[in-house]
Parts: C-alpha cells; structure tokens; sequence
C-alpha cells in the first residue's frame, strides 16, 4: 500500500504552526480520518521515500491523537490504521522477504511517569506466573540506546550470510542482500566452528554523524539531494538499487535482536545474546546496561542523556528490555510492540512553527545574520523564540519566506536553526526575505564582498554600536580577558549611554558610572572594578584573542603568541612572515595586517598597554626547518628528557605532538620499554629515532 491521499479530506491547508488542526476536530470520525490520512502520507515520505516532510514530534504528536480517539471509541480504528501497523509497506523495486518472525516496533514512552507504569505493568504481569521474576529491586532489565537508523533483518545459515531484509510493514520486508554486503561492519561469515544452522539477527542500520556531514557536503557540492538526517541518509543509502552507490556510503551496524533460531540453544537473557553476538563476530554497542526497576531505568535514561551530544551517532531515545528471555516469553506482544520492551524517547530536537518575521543583527565584524522570529515553540526541551538563518544565500538555497511552516532544530547546546520549510502549508502570502541597503543599528550602508557569503555593516566599531557591543562582549569573555560579571545588559547600557567607545574606556571606568547603570548594587560594581583589574595582567594570546581580529580565533592567537614572542613582533610582522606561521594562510595573513594598518587599532592596542594591561613577553620561537609541521610520536622513557619537556622543545620548533601513530606520524620518538606504538611504526615504515637523534634535530637551523 502507498499512502496516496491527495483526495482525502483536510490534507490541505492543515497543521500551522504546529498546531495541527486539520479539520475541525468536533467531529471525532472525520478527525481520525483525516489523521489517518495525513499520519499515511508523513509515513510514505519517511519509510517510502527516506524524505520526510515534517519532524517525527509532529507525526508522534498526531499519532498519539489518533490512538486516543481510537481507545475513547473502538469503532473509529479502521484496519488501515496507523497505529495498527508497523511502518510502511515495502517499495517495489526490491524483492519481498517474509519474515519468519514478524518486526516490530517499540513503544514509546516521554516521560518519567510512563516509564513508571510501564514497569508496573511489566511487574504486575508477570507476578502471577513468575513470581520470583520480581526481585526486592524490581525486574531486571537490559538498557541499550535507540540508535536513529533503520531495522533490519539478517539471516545467516551454517554461518554464512544468505539474506538481509528490511523491516518493511513487519510481516514483508524488501531484499538488500547485495547493499548489505557492502557494510564492513556485517560479517558475511560468522566467527563460530559450528555456527546456528539457521539464524536471524536483527539490529540497526546506522550512519555516524560525521560521517553524513561529509556525504552532505558531497552531495551539496554535485548539487545533489541532501538528507534530512543520518536516518534518513542511512535508509536511503541502503535502499539503492545500484550496491555500488551503497558501497560509498559508511553504513554502520549494531545488532540487538532475534528472530529465528535453529540448531543452537536460545541463550537465556538479552544480555548473553548480545555477548554471543559479540563472539560471533557481530558489532554490538559498548553502550549497555543491566538495571532493575523504574529507577534502574530512569537512572540510566538520565545518564545516557547527559553525553548524547557526544556520541559519534544519533539517538532518539534509549531502549528498555526485560532482560531474562522467559519473562520476554511470559509478557508477550500486543498489535505492533512487545509489552516486554519500550523506547524512553528524549525530547524532540526538532518542531514546527511559524517564521513570523525575518530580522537581521550585526555581530561584532559587522557580519549580518538573517534571524527567523518564530512563533513560541518548545525543541530540545526549551522554548525558542528566535533562530538563526546563517546568511542571505541560505535563506535562498532553503527558500525560507515570511508566514512559512519550517523545522526548527535544536541539539544539544547549538544555536536553534530553521532547517527547512513545510511545501504543503506556504501561504498564499509568504514573502520572501529582502536583505536591507542600511545597518539597522547605525544606517550604515551594507555590503556584501564579491567572494563572501557573508553581508557586512560597514560602519566598523566606531559608527556602529552593534559592533561596537559584540568586540566589548568578545573582549571581556571568558577564553579573552575573562572579566567576570561583565555581562550583555551592562555592555548594552555602558555602549547606550556613551560611557564606553573602546575596550581601552573599560579599564577607566570608575566606581560612580558604574554603580549608576540599572540592576547594578554598589557590591557588584566594586566586583565588576576588581575583575577588570584583574583582567590587566594576562597572557600574549588571549590579548591577541581579545582583539577579536577576524579569522583569528583562540588556536591563531596561541600560535601568534607563540611563534612571535612578543606583541611588537607581531606589530612588525609582513605578510611574508606571518606566513610562516602554522595555521597562518593568506586570507588570514591578509586580515590580520588589514586590522593592523588600521590607526584607530593601533591606538587601541597602544592605550590597553598605557592603562596597564601586560602580559610576560617570551623569545620568538626558533623555527627549525627540520621540525617544522612535522607530527612526533613520543613512546617509552627517554634517557634525559621528561614527556612533557620533549614534547615542549618539539613545539617550540615548529614541529606536533599527537597521542597515537598512523601514517600521518613523521618521526616515532623511541625510548626504553617503548610498547605498541613502536610496534605500530615498524609496521607502516615510519623513522624511529632516539633521544639523541631528536636534540640533533632541534640543533639543525
Ligand atoms: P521507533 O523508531 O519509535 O522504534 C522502533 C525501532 O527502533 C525499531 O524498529 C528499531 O529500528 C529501532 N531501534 C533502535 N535501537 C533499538 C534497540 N536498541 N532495540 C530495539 N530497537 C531499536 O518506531 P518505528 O515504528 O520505526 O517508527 C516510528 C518513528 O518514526 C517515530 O519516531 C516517528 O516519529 C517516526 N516517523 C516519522 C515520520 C515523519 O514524517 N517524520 C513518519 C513516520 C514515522
């Protein structure tokens, strides 16, 4: 079945911002019939076509309506229903596979009190006929994550892989078995003497995140489609008719189910499944645990979702099992999920709103960003009112326009940004996005370079306070001069009224105009004197940091620091020789004399030194030819020199220090009881050389 309900009533002109109104909702039978109709449609461009219209909150939002109205009554549940079904029905071009074991979906649970009752209705089920199942702390359970992929089925006879399917609609999936073998991370032959006669083994197919950063931007630049996600991205590289395309794609894969067993006995929890899978040769993820009872499990959902940003993969959610394989038995399934398993989904990073206006701010450089003003909408947890559009070509390339629907994402602690609009709900009236001719702080005309991407106020710090507001905050901020308590609202006022031009004025405010400004205690002012007092004595790179001269982040900086010694060094320098400094380009060579030539600059630089700020000088790095961008390796006791001190002089001569060898490594420096690392370098023909042999080197000009 596809879902093809352009006929079916309210699929038009439907949910707007977010409210997903649909028709009228008085009439409870035309309602779930347009739910179903627009829950099949969202479900077709998701499984179907791996090119989902709207974020999965809003089809869970819809869904979760449905299956109320169908529990309030009965008869509204049509046997095509939703929530009677798993996925969607395999696409044509591939050929089915009958399960032998349906595939089914999960549960879901949002909040702490679902995972409560869930537990209770685990312990309460299986009270009766395994008693002792419910330990003094509760069932026990195996916790995993959710790995945002796609299901998938992979049968193995006498070891050898023979056949892997996709979940499909749970009973018929579709053949991918020559796509499948082209993941690495599937063996074609399992690690076993006497392996099942017959097994399926199930898990998820996945890609890394960095791994579709960089197919995105491959397709971006061959001006092909992108994907929404890695869900997406991994679904559809593996739903390829030509392998050889699936074979481009890093596809990864962890297992963490069962379907059909011979010729070997089931093992007896989830856990020694996953252990044998392990043994078999078969990636399963590092990422688990054994817990009992709903804190067991809430103590893991919180835990997991303190590093989800870090994980080199997405995760919707985590997954809870009951670990012992009879209890799962006992339990059983209901229409579309077992009653033994739930997913504990984290809040959705993404959501629908309404762009109700398309303003601009001016950041420090003077850069324009487009900023979307949204309509209130809850992502990740918070409210956001406000997200970013990067710059005018973006708002093109994603055709976002005044009055549109869009998605708005918001992981982790990243900006919230608008990454596309809904095609079905552009009102008549959407209008498209105007860069304005004038600063909208200082009226300064805005310019936009040949070669940018980027449209600049040209008003520069001393026209435009906007600027003048972002360099103050950039200058005080913590990885800068670090002056504690020098927060936006009194950047704001001291800008606003005057009090402050240059960074210089900070460090001549006095305890009067201070304490004068709104929401300031006489405690704070005197803390906010001493912070800036502080702040005068400093390091050479955080100054240059603080200068926030563009294109020279903290890295540049630290290297400028380093490679010059001094800041009349770098004063002096020509291009030529900032060159030859590591990290140092000609865009940023270029930009760093432009701010440098620049007299107004230079009287900065020169009144921070006359009110005080200082920071210890140190002799300019002595570059030695011999180690400059070359990578070291230290391994093993060095005769003389300590880790940290061999490490340093290698730096100081230009040259890196990096924990692990790989084919990047030019030298490997060996000492006594060097370990695997010397090892590693024999094997890939990289120079060893001893403590000796090293001070030769930093003796070389
Ligand atoms: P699901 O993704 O909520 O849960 C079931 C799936 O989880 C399994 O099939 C399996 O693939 C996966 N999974 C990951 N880790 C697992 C683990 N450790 N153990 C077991 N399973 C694990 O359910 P579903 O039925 O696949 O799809 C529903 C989801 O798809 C919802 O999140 C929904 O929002 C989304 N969806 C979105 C749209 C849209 O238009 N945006 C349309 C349809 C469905």
């Amino acid at each position: 079945m596809t879902a093809d309900t352009a006929n079916l009533p309210g699929t038009t002109g439907s949910a707007g911002g977010g409210s997903g109104s649909g028709s009228s909702g008085s009439d409870p039978a035309a309602r779930a019939a347009w739910l179903r109709a627009t829950l099949n449609r969202h479900a077709h461009a998701y499984y179907v076509l791996d090119s989902p219209t709207v974020p999965d909150a809003e089809y869970d939002r819809l869904f979760q309506e449905l299956q109320s109205l169908e529990q309030a009554d009965p008869a509204l549940a049509t046997d095509d229903s939703p929530t009677r079904r798993v996925g969607a029905s395999p696409a044509g071009q591939f050929a089915p596979v009958r399960h032998s074991v349906p595939m089914l979906s999960l549960g879901n649970g949002f909040d702490d009190a679902d995972i409560v009752a869930f537990d209770r209705r685990v312990a309460e089920g299986l009270q009766a006929a395994m008693p002792e199942a419910v330990g003094p702390h509760g069932v026990e359970y195996a916790a995993e994550l959710k790995f945002d992929g796609l299901a998938i089925n992979l049968r193995y006879e006498n070891g050898l892989l023979v056949e892997a399917a996709t979940r499909g609609d749970g009973t018929t999936g579709e053949n991918v078995t020559a796509n499948i073998r082209t993941v690495q991370a599937i063996p074609l032959r399992l690690h076993a003497e006497h392996p099942p006669a017959v097994i399926d083994i199930r898990g998820e197919i996945l890609m890394f995140k960095a791994d579709f950063a960089r197919m995105n931007a491959r397709q971006r630049a061959a001006g092909a489609k992108e994907f929404a996600n890695p869900r997406n991205a991994a679904a559809g590289s593996l739903r390829q008719l030509d392998s050889r395309i699936t074979a481009q794609r890093a596809l990864r894969f962890f297992a963490y189910g069962i379907g059909m067993l011979e010729g070997a006995p089931m093992p007896v929890s989830h856990t020694a499944l996953l252990d044998w899978y392990a043994e078999l040769g078969v990636a399963v993820s590092p990422e688990r645990a054994v817990v009992h009872g709903a804190s067991g499990l809430l103590g893991f959902f919180h835990e997991v979702g303190l590093r989800r940003a870090q994980l080199p993969y997405e995760i919707d959610g985590v997954v809870y099992k009951v670990n012992a394989l009879d209890q799962q038995q006992q339990l059983g399934f209901v229409s579309r999920a077992p009653r033994f398993a739930i997913a504990h989904k984290f809040p959705a990073e993404e959501a629908l709103t309404v762009v109700q206006a398309i303003e601009v701010q001016v950041g420090r450089t003077g850069a324009i960003t487009p900023v979307a003003r949204l309509a209130p909408v809850t992502v990740g947890g918070v409210s956001v009112t406000n997200a970013t559009l990067h710059n005018e070509d973006e708002v093109r390339r994603k055709d976002i326009r005044i009055g549109d629907t869009v998605i708005v994402r918001r992981a982790g602690d990243v900006i919230p940004e608008v990454v596309a609009f809904v095609p079905e709900q552009r009102p008549p009236d959407a209008r498209e996005f105007v860069m304005p001719k004038a600063c909208p702080v200082c009226g300064s005309p805005i310019v936009r370079g040949e070669d940018e991407a980027v449209a600049r106020c040209s008003g520069g710090w001393v026209k435009c306070a906007a600027q003048r507001k972002g360099g103050l905050l950039h200058f005080v901020s913590r990885r800068a001069m670090d002056v504690e308590g020098l927060g936006d609202q009194l950047v704001e006022q001291l800008v606003d009224r005057n009090v402050v031009t240059t960074a210089a004025d900070l460090y001549k405010l006095g305890f009067v105009a201070l304490a004068e400004l709104d929401r300031m205690a006489n405690k704070s002012a005197h803390n906010v004197l001493q912070a800036l007092e502080k702040s005068k004595t400093t390091t050479l790179a955080r100054f240059i940091y603080a200068l926030g001269i563009r294109h020279v982040g903290e890295a540049t900086a630290k290297e400028l620091a380093r490679h010059f010694g001094t800041l009349d060094g770098l004063l002096e320098a020509t291009e030529e020789k900032l060159l030859q400094v590591d990290d140092v380009g000609p865009v940023v060579a270029s930009s760093i004399l432009q701010f440098l030539q620049d007299r107004l600059n230079r009287e900065l630089i020169e009144q921070l030194r006359a009110v005080g700020v200082t920071w210890p000088e140190s002799q300019p790095a002595k570059i030695t030819a011999a180690l400059q961008g070359k990578t070291f390796v230290l391994t093993g006791t060095l005769p003389t020199l300590a880790r940290d001190a061999a490490a340093a002089l290698i730096e100081a001569a230009g040259g890196k220090v990096a924990g692990s060898v790989s084919k990047k490594t030019s030298y490997v420096v060996a000492g006594t009881d060097a370990g695997s690392k010397l090892v590693k370098a024999q094997d890939l023909g990289i120079a060893i050389i001893d403590e000796q042999q090293l001070l030769k080197l930093l003796e070389e000009k």
